[in-house]
C-alpha cells in the first residue's frame, strides 16, 4: 500500500563531475537488474553544488531515480548569506528534502523551531519534506527508545495541515555512521510510536499513507529484516549509498 522508499544521503561527499558519473552508473546499474522504480522508489541526495548536473542527467535520459536535497532555508529569498530556499529546489525538480538531520541538528544547532520553519518552506515550494527524529545514546538511556523522536516528530507536525505529502525518518543517533544499526525490533518499536503521533496529530489517512523509513548503518545485509517490519516503509542511507553495487542492492532488497 506505501511504496517503499530507499534514499541515499551522500552528505558531504561526491562533487558534481563524480555525481555525473554515479548516477549514470547507477541507474543502469538498477535497469540492467530489471529494477521496477514504481515496486521501489529510490532516490539520492547530493550536496547542493550538484544538482543542477543531477537534474539534467536525470531529464535528459529520463531516468527513473528521484532526487532531492539535504537542506533548506526557512526563508524564500532575500538576505541569507550562504542559505538556498526552497524556490531554487523545486525550480531544479527536486522532489524532496531532507530536513532535521541529527548532524544539522547537533553540528548546527538546529532546533525544533527551526525544523518545523523548513518544513513550512518546503510544503510551500511543493517539495515533499523527510522530517529526520532519533535519539542520542544519552537520550535512550535517560528516556528510552522513542521519547525524543515522539517530541521531535510532534513537534515537526504542529504546523502541517493534513493534505500534505511527507516522509519521516527515524535514525537513531547513536546508529548513524556506528556500524551499530538498531535491531529490526527496535526499529519497528518507533516506528509505530511514530505512526500514532501522525494519526494524533494529522489523522488516520495520513497515518496509512505516509512512509517512515529507517536509519542508521543500513546496509544491503540487514536491509531486507528492516523491510519485514509492517512500519517500516523504506531507509535512510549515508555510507552504504556511496557505493554504487551496495545502494543498488539495497534498493532491491528481497523481503
Ligand atoms: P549511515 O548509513 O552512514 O549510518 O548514515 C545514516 C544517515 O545519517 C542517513 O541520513
Amino acid at each position: 500500500r506505501r511504496t517503499p522508499l530507499i534514499a541515499g544521503n551522500w552528505k558531504m561527499n561526491l562533487d558534481h563531475l563524480q555525481a555525473i558519473a554515479f548516477v549514470q552508473k547507477l541507474a543502469w546499474n538498477l535497469k540492467d537488474a530489471g529494477h521496477d522504480f514504481t515496486a521501489v522508489e529510490a532516490a539520492v541526495f547530493p550536496p547542493f553544488t550538484d544538482l543542477r548536473s543531477v537534474q539534467t542527467l536525470i531529464s535528459a535520459d529520463k531516468l527513473e531515480l528521484g532526487f532531492g536535497a539535504q537542506d533548506i532555508s526557512a526563508h524564500d529569498s532575500g538576505a541569507y548569506t550562504g542559505e538556498i530556499s526552497g524556490a531554487f529546489l523545486s525550480q531544479l525538480e527536486c522532489q524532496y528534502v531532507i530536513i532535521g538531520h541529527s548532524e544539522r541538528r547537533t553540528l548546527h544547532n538546529e532546533t525544533d523551531a527551526e525544523v518545523s520553519a523548513k518544513i513550512q518552506a518546503a510544503l510551500r515550494n511543493n517539495l515533499v519534506p523527510i522530517i529526520c527524529v532519533g535519539e542520542t545514546a544519552a537520550d535512550l538511556e535517560e528516556h528510552g527508545p522513542s521519547a525524543v523522536p515522539v517530541a521531535q516528530l510532534r513537534a515537526a507536525l504542529a504546523s502541517v495541515s493534513n493534505a500534505a505529502d511527507i516522509v519521516v525518518a527515524y535514525e537513531p543517533v547513536w546508529a548513524i555512521g556506528s556500524g551499530k544499526a538498531a535491531t529490526p525490533e527496535q526499529a519497528e518499536q518507533v516506528a509505530a510510536q511514530l505512526r500514532s503521533v501522525l494519526q494524533e496529530s494529522l489523522g488516520q489517512d495520513v497515518a496509512d499513507k505516509t512512509r517512515i523509513l529507517y536509519g542508521g548503518s543500513v546496509k544491503s545485509g540487514n536491509i531486507a529484516a528492516y523491510m519485514r517490519e509492517p512500519n517500516v516503509d523504506g531507509a535512510l542511507v549515508g555510507g552504504a549509498s556511496l557505493d554504487i553495487a551496495e545502494f543498488s542492492s539495497i534498493v532491491r532488497f528481497q523481503k
